[in-house]
C-alpha cells in the first residue's frame, strides 16, 4: 500500500513564518495543472506498482485552484493509479477559500473518494492571525469549519499554532476549547517556529514582530497535551491528536515507513530504496515536464539512514520503535546509547521504545542521540 501527495504551489498571501514552496502569482496555474497530469505518467513507476491507499492534496493551498482543476487532477490520478483500494482522500483548504459555493463544488469530488478536509485555522483570534499574516480572520475560520460540517464533511481536521507571542496561555486554552466545541475529528498542532530566511525572522530582527519565546511554547505544548487528553483526543503523534481512533491514515503511513509518491514542485517521494524531491520552482518544474523530463534530486538510502528514519518518525508516535526489527548488533548499539539518555524520558518494554510524557518535549534531541553513525 502506498500514498500519493500532490503539492499545489499557490497561495493567496504569504504567511510570514512559512518555509514551504509556493507562489502568490496565479499566472501559471493552467500550465502547472497540465504539467502535473503529465508528471503522474512519467513518475508512476517509482511506486513499483504498489496499490494506492491514500491521496493527499497539500501545498501551498489546493483550494487556490479552481475545483474544475482539482477534478481534472483527481480523474487523472484515478486513471493512472487506480482508486479501488483508496481509504482516505484529504484536501487542505484555507478558511478564506471555503465559501459556501466552493464547499458545494468540492462535494463533487466526494464521488471520487474525497472524505477528509484539512482546514488551516491556526487560531480563532484575529490578533494571532495578523501576527502570522494569515489571509483569513477568526470569524472566517469558525464559519469555514461549520460550513464544511453543514455540507456533510464528516472527517475534518484543523491546524492550530501555539507559541505565538500575541497569545497568552488563557487564550491558547480558549482556542483549544473552540476546537473541541466544533467537534472536529482531528487536530494537528505545531509550535510557531522562526525558520531561517522567512519574513517572520526578518520582522523579528527589525523589531516589528515580537520574538517567539521557547518557555511559552513549552508551556503551551503541555497545555495542549493536558487539554486534548481531558477532551477525548488521543495524542498518537507528537503534533497530532485524534478522536475515536480517527488517525490521519496518509500521515501515519509516512511514520510507518510506507512508500509514497510526491507530485508537484518541491514534493518529496520515498520508496524504501531512495528519497527524491522535485525542484522547488514552478517554472523549472513545468518546463522540464513540457520537454518530457522530470526535474528532481535523488538520494539512495543506506541501511543506517533507514534505521535513523524509523527512529526519528517512530519515536514521535504512540507506536514507538521496535528494536527487535533491527539486526541484533544495531539493536544492541541502540540499547547501549539508551543508557546515556535520561530514563524519565523513555520507556523500553519488550524491546518497544516509546517516549514518556516528559520525553515528548525532547523528541528530536533524543532521536538525534540514537542515530547510528555511517560506517
Ligand atoms: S497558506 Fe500554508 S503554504 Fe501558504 S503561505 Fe501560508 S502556511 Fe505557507
Amino acid at each position: 500500500m502506498a500514498g500519493i501527495y500532490i503539492h499545489i504551489p499557490f497561495c493567496k498571501q504569504a504567511c510570514n513564518y512559512c518555509n514551504f514552496y509556493f507562489s502568490t502569482s496565479p499566472g501559471n496555474q493552467d500550465r502547472f495543472v497540465n504539467a502535473l497530469l503529465q508528471e503522474m505518467v512519467l513518475a508512476k513507476d517509482y511506486l513499483e506498482g504498489e496499490v494506492i491507499e491514500t491521496v493527499y492534496f497539500g501545498g501551498g493551498t489546493p483550494t487556490q485552484l479552481r475545483v474544475s482543476d482539482l477534478l481534472r487532477i483527481t480523474q487523472k490520478l484515478q486513471s493512472v493509479f487506480g482508486f479501488h483500494s483508496l481509504r482516505e482522500f484529504t484536501i487542505e483548504a484555507n478558511p478564506d477559500d471555503l465559501t459556501a459555493y466552493k464547499i458545494n463544488e468540492l462535494k463533487s469530488l466526494q464521488s471520487f473518494g474525497l472524505n477528509r478536509l484539512s482546514i488551516g485555522v491556526q487560531s480563532f483570534f484575529d490578533e494571532d492571525l495578523r501576527y502570522m499574516n494569515r489571509a483569513h480572520n477568526a470569524a472566517e475560520a469558525l464559519a469555514a469549519v461549520k460550513r464544511a460540517q453543514d455540507a456533510g464533511f464528516q472527517n475534518i481536521t484543523i491546524d492550530l499554532i501555539y507559541g505565538t507571542p500575541t497569545m497568552d496561555d488563557e487564550r491558547w486554552i480558549q482556542n483549544l476549547e473552540t476546537a473541541f466545541s466544533l467537534e472536529v475529528q482531528h487536530l494537528s498542532s505545531y509550535a510557531l517556529t522562526v525558520e531561517p530566511k522567512t519574513a517572520l525572522e526578518n520582522k523579528i530582527k527589525k523589531g516589528v514582530r515580537l520574538p517567539v519565546n521557547e518557555q511559552q511554547s513549552a508551556r503551551q505544548f503541555q497545555l495542549l497535551m493536558n487539554e486534548t487528553e481531558t477532551n477525548g483526543f488521543e495524542q498518537y503523534e507528537i503534533s497530532n491528536f485524534a478522536r475515536d481512533g480517527q488517525y490521519a491514515i496518509h500521515n501515519t503511513s509516512y511514520w510507518m515507513g510506507k512508500k509514497y509518491l510526491g507530485l508537484g514542485p518541491s514534493a518529496h517521494s520515498y520508496n524504501r530504496e531512495s528519497r527524491r524531491w522535485n525542484v522547488a520552482n514552478n517554472i523549472n518544474y513545468i518546463s522540464a515536464i513540457e520537454k518530457g523530463e522530470l526535474n528532481f534530486e535523488e538520494e539512495k538510502l543506506t541501511e543506517h539512514q533507514h534505521i535513523n528514519e524509523q527512529i526519528m518518525t517512530g519515536l514521535r508516535t504512540k507506536w514507538g520503535v521496535y528494536l527487535g526489527a533491527f539486526s541484533p548488533a544495531h539493536a544492541d548499539t541502540l540499547r547501549v546509547t539508551l543508557l546515556t539518555i535520561d530514563s524519565r524520558h523513555y520507556l523500553l518494554k519488550n524491546d518497544l521504545l516509546t517516549l514518556t510524557h516528559e520525553g515528548k518535549f525532547f523528541a528530536d534531541a533524543i532521536a538525534a542521540q540514537l542515530f547510528l553513525e555511517e560506517e
